[in-house]
């Protein structure tokens, strides 16, 4: 069994900023790609905007070995497609039968697989989501994720990861590898 952290990864409003307005006072103009990308399973086309920084920091962070990625999110299979655009390496979708597969779902359907990584697979666990807060957890499993050795990271949708997340990323790396 490994001990090698999982970060689970979300797209829209974490990699993807909401509402196609980058903010340059978070990643200077440069930074910021900008192309479409159309979901496999509904054929529908969605802008995307990714600061080319934090595609950068996830690279550097499987290049390295410090996690292993997977993508968790609406995307599903067509996350890849995404990801390829922006030079990512090929990461595992994080196996999730409570996808709900377009029906409403009450149950959100991420949490069980977040826990799973936990709970089943005994591995520290990085999840960034933007859903993934209070409103959408119940208390005593918000504290599972959200204790250490995992970190939660819910990013503002508009904004997306910033450099003080990818920080608190790269410390919390750090923290795990130094008790290895
Ligand atoms: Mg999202």
């Amino acid at each position: 069994m490994s001990d090698r952290a999982v970060w689970l990864l979300d797209i829209d409003g974490v990699l993807n900023v909401l509402g196609g307005k980058p903010d340059r006072r978070v990643w200077p103009s440069r930074s910021w790609r900008r192309f479409s990308a159309t979901d496999a399973s509904t054929q529908v086309t969605w802008p995307i905007v990714v600061a080319e920084p934090v595609a950068a920091f996830i690279r550097e962070v499987h290049d390295s070995g410090r996690a292993e990625v997977r993508w968790h999110t609406t995307w599903q299979r067509s996350a890849g497609r995404i990801g390829a655009q922006l030079g990512l390496p090929e990461f595992e979708v994080h196996s999730a039968p409570e996808f709900p597969d377009g029906r409403y779902d009450p149950e959100w359907w991420k949490l069980p697989g977040a826990l799973r990584v936990i709970e089943d697979e005994r591995r520290p666990l990085i999840w960034t989501d933007d859903q993934a807060t209070p409103r959408r957890i119940p208390p005593s499993q918000y504290d599972r994720v959200n204790r250490f050795p995992n970190l939660l990271i819910a990013p503002r949708d508009r904004i997306a990861l910033t450099r003080r997340h990818l920080r608190a990323i790269d410390r919390h790396l750090d923290h795990l590898a130094s008790l290895a």
